[in-house]
């Protein structure tokens, strides 16, 4: 790229600044305008050949130190660089989450609407942080529209975060606030007496940003109690109450237990209003985390089981798993955000909203200050596009899809369903394996992985490892799960005929 050296016009009496033009990183209109229009075309066709290409493709350990030892090199490159580096070095290696035929993990392939409400929101680059744009109000209107959506009351506020990682953070973090400040040992001999016997219930079978939240807010390990479950993978509330009944008896201080909407591992959905109920007697914040499920309520089949959840403290979504918003972009949801601010809002002179009636910036509700409006744009397109009508329908197809899985797999002689629902997924093994079944799972995983057709992953299901497939590709299709159970019983195959060699088993453990 050449620049030319040109005079900025300057105060009179001042020495002239001497510039480029164009100044890096900026380029001449005409180059954006190409270079966009080939990205775009370039996205486009990406996402109409992707379901015919493999699902993901292992990087040669050279090429990916490439990437990572890459120097920079002194003299900046062409914009078009960008589409070419992406097309030759990234784009050929997907994670594998926009086929239609991965079913690892909960990642969702992007929606059409978001991926451009990314490319715009980028061009504009507000931060949904401090001051005021139009994206902070797009932001507070999609807040309330989860809010909506989830069946949360009219009151309720909160803020985007980049997954639901944060915003169970944020969750826990207002607990603790919450629950310290109201015994009035915010601060002072009084907290270090009260935080040191804080102490956190939630499911055994709950996600493990929970537990790492609670490690960030300054809770010990010997503070945390995951609770046992039903059958079904449900929190025993009568466990619940035994266990904190033990801890008030010990003279601890129960302040919050986390509910489940939608458990990562089988998709269980724990009993809300028993919780809500404990919760009211003892004092204690009631957090749900529905990154995966919190959506239930919108979903006519699945509602019945989010009765009560009106009635808890905070929410948090995930519109990055359950709706196919590009990711980063989770919420949290609180129906009395003065909680949030009380727990977020600190002062700093540089930081003072203009109008005395200003609504409390965004950055009062978290613990970002410069906060992407991609998140907000994002959202908001995606959920436009879909409308209310099309959120329940996205959401009742990955529903159909999983039902139709789990009853091939339960048809099928040679597999066993072992777990899951009510959300969308399915955790099987191969039935009557020769020797070690979980590492047989873990063997005809990687396999299936390393095929590039189908792509699953494991998971502890009961203490056994399993295969699990879970349902969050709007592209998916009935071929595919014909496609994933026919690569599973050829991995399986494989194995059958693999020399039982200790080699082979100890590259699998790594
Ligand atoms: C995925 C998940 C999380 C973590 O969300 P991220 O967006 O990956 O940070 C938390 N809880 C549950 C139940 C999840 O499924």
């Amino acid at each position: 790229m050449t620049h030319r050296l040109c005079e900025l016009s300057s105060a009179p009496g001042s020495a002239a600044v001497p510039a480029l033009d164009p100044m890096p990183p900026g380029v001449h209109p005409k180059v954006l305008r190409d270079e966009l229009v080939a990205a775009a075309e370039w996205v486009s066709q990406y996402l109409s050949t992707l379901p015919a290409d493999a699902v993901s493709r292992r990087m040669s350990a050279q090429r990916r130190a490439r990437l990572r030892e890459a120097p920079l090199p002194r003299a900046g490159a062409e914009l078009g660089e960008v589409l070419d580096f992406v097309r030759e070095e990234i784009a050929p290696f997907p994670t594998g989450n926009g086929h239609p035929a991965f079913f690892a993990w909960v990642n969702s392939p992007p929606a059409p609407a978001g991926i451009i409400a990314e490319l715009l929101a980028g061009a504009i680059n507000a931060t949904c942080g401090m001051g005021e744009n139009a994206l902070m109000d797009i932001e507070r209107g999609t807040v309330r529209t989860l809010a909506d959506l989830t069946g949360l009351p009219d009151t309720t506020g909160g803020v985007l975060t980049s997954g639901g990682s944060m915003a169970n953070l944020l969750a826990l973090a207002t607990a603790r606030t919450w629950f310290l400040t109201r015994r009035g040992s915010g601060d002072g001999p009084a907290y270090d007496r009260d935080h040191a016997r804080l102490t956190l219930y939630y499911s055994a079978q709950a996600h493990m940003s929970v537990a790492r939240a609670a490690a960030c807010i300054g809770l010990p390990a010997h503070r945390l109690r995951p609770i046992p479950t039903d059958d079904n993978d449900r929190l025993e509330p009568a466990a619940l109450g035994a266990a904190v009944t033990a801890d008030l008896d010990a003279g601890l201080l129960p302040f919050c237990t986390v509910t489940t909407l939608g458990t990562t591992a089988t998709g269980a959905v724990d009993p809300l209003d028993a919780v809500t109920d404990l919760c009211r007697r003892t004092g204690m914040w009631h957090h749900a985390d529905g990154a995966w499920g919190g959506l239930g309520a919108a979903v006519p089949a699945l509602a019945p089981l989010y009765r009560g959840v009106g009635n808890i403290d905070s929410l948090t979504v995930d519109p990055h798993k359950t709706l196919s918003v590009p990711v980063g972009c989770g919420a949290l949801l609180v129906p009395d955000p003065e909680h949030l601010h009380t727990a977020f809002a600190h002062r700093a002179s540089y930081l003072t909203a203009g109008e005395p009636d200003a609504l409390p910036w965004l950055s009062h509700a978290t613990i970002e200050l410069t906060r992407p409006g991609t998140r907000a744009l994002a959202l908001w397109a995606t959920l436009h596009h879909l409308g209310r009508a099309g959120v329940t329908t996205l959401i009742e197809y990955y529903l159909t899809l999983a039902d139709q899985l789990r009853d091939k797999i339960t048809a099928h002689p040679r597999l066993e369903l072992v777990a899951g629902g009510p959300w969308p997924v399915a955790c099987f093994r191969i039935a009557h394996p020769d020797g070690d079944a979980d590492d047989l799972h873990a063997r005809v995983a990687h396999r299936v992985q390393a095929g590039g057709r189908a792509y699953l992953a494991t998971v502890s299901v009961q203490g056994c490892t399993v295969l699990r497939a879970c349902l969050c590709n709007y592209r998916t299709t009935t071929d595919d799960l014909d496609l994933l159970i026919r690569e599973v019983l050829r991995a399986a195959d494989t194995d059958d005929r693999r020399p039982h060699s200790a080699n082979e088993q100890s590259t699998h453990r790594q």
